[in-house]
């Protein structure tokens, strides 16, 4: 193979090392943004739900009220009938019961609308709070869709930036031979992305292991593709630095 090609097939690999770098530190970048999202409609789901339990107890006071207003219309039915029974009774005894009975009835009739009282007003307490949640609710939820749309369009910008990134890196890759992609990726994987590293000052910038002075002299001659005798990193030698 003419040297002229390694070289510049290097070039390639340094491409595409850096383009997949590049790649992974904004997948990194991107994994918070569905989270994000998930927190923040959690979150709104959460006073939906309180909105909704305040409704429910407020629906329970309801059929509660319901209930102690039926108990007084029952009451004052037997109420209607002993009165007129109080009439037709023959002895005082007779009446005296039937009067105990009748002020029975009153004073549970007056313990019901007590308690009829309280529950209003709780009920009343209720509505307000709900009120008070509901707009709440629909501001906290404006200011969550907003929030959602945005990191949804940023997590859309990401991805065409990842995109157009991936078709780079297969351009780069066509270019470059099956055989030396294969060894890339291959060190690639095993060494976090790092597969082509710098070989200036006869150290391998991969693993820090001095380079043979004759393995060195090849590498700076830069006519070959050269691996690092003790982590088989690709070194490349760079006039610049
Ligand atoms: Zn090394």
């Amino acid at each position: 193979m003419p040297s002229k090609d390694q070289a510049v097939e290097l070039e390639l690999l340094i491409k595409l090392q850096d383009i997949q770098a590049k790649i992974r530190e904004i997948e990194k970048s991107t994994n918070a943004i569905p989270q994000n999202i998930e927190l923040i409609q959690s979150g709104l789901e959460r006073s939906k739900e309180e909105i909704e339990q305040t409704q429910k107890l407020h629906q329970s006071l309801e059929s509660q009220l319901r209930s102690y207003e039926n108990e007084i219309v029952d009451r004052d039915e037997k109420l209607k009938q002993y009165q007129g029974q109080l009439l037709t009774v023959k002895t005082n005894i007779e009446y005296a019961a039937m009067l105990k009975q009748i002020d029975s009835l009153k004073r549970m009739n007056e313990e019901t609308g007590e308690q009829i009282f309280h529950v209003e007003e709780e009920m009343e307490r209720l509505r307000e709070s709900r009120a008070e949640k509901e707009t709440a609710y629909k501001i906290t939820k404006e200011e969550c869709d907003a929030k959602v749309k945005e990191q949804r369009k940023e997590l859309d910008e990401i991805q065409k930036e990842i995109e157009k990134l991936k078709s780079q890196a297969k351009t780069l890759r066509a270019k470059i031979s099956p055989r030396l992609l294969s060894i890339f990726e291959r060190i690639s994987r095993a060494r976090d992305g790092i597969a082509v590293v710098l070989a200036n000052g006869g150290i391998c910038q991969g693993c820090y292991t001095s380079i043979r002075p004759q393995v060195f002299d090849e590498i700076r001659r830069g006519g070959s593709i050269v691996q690092c005798e003790s982590c088989s990193r690709i070194l490349f030698y760079d006039v610049n630095s």
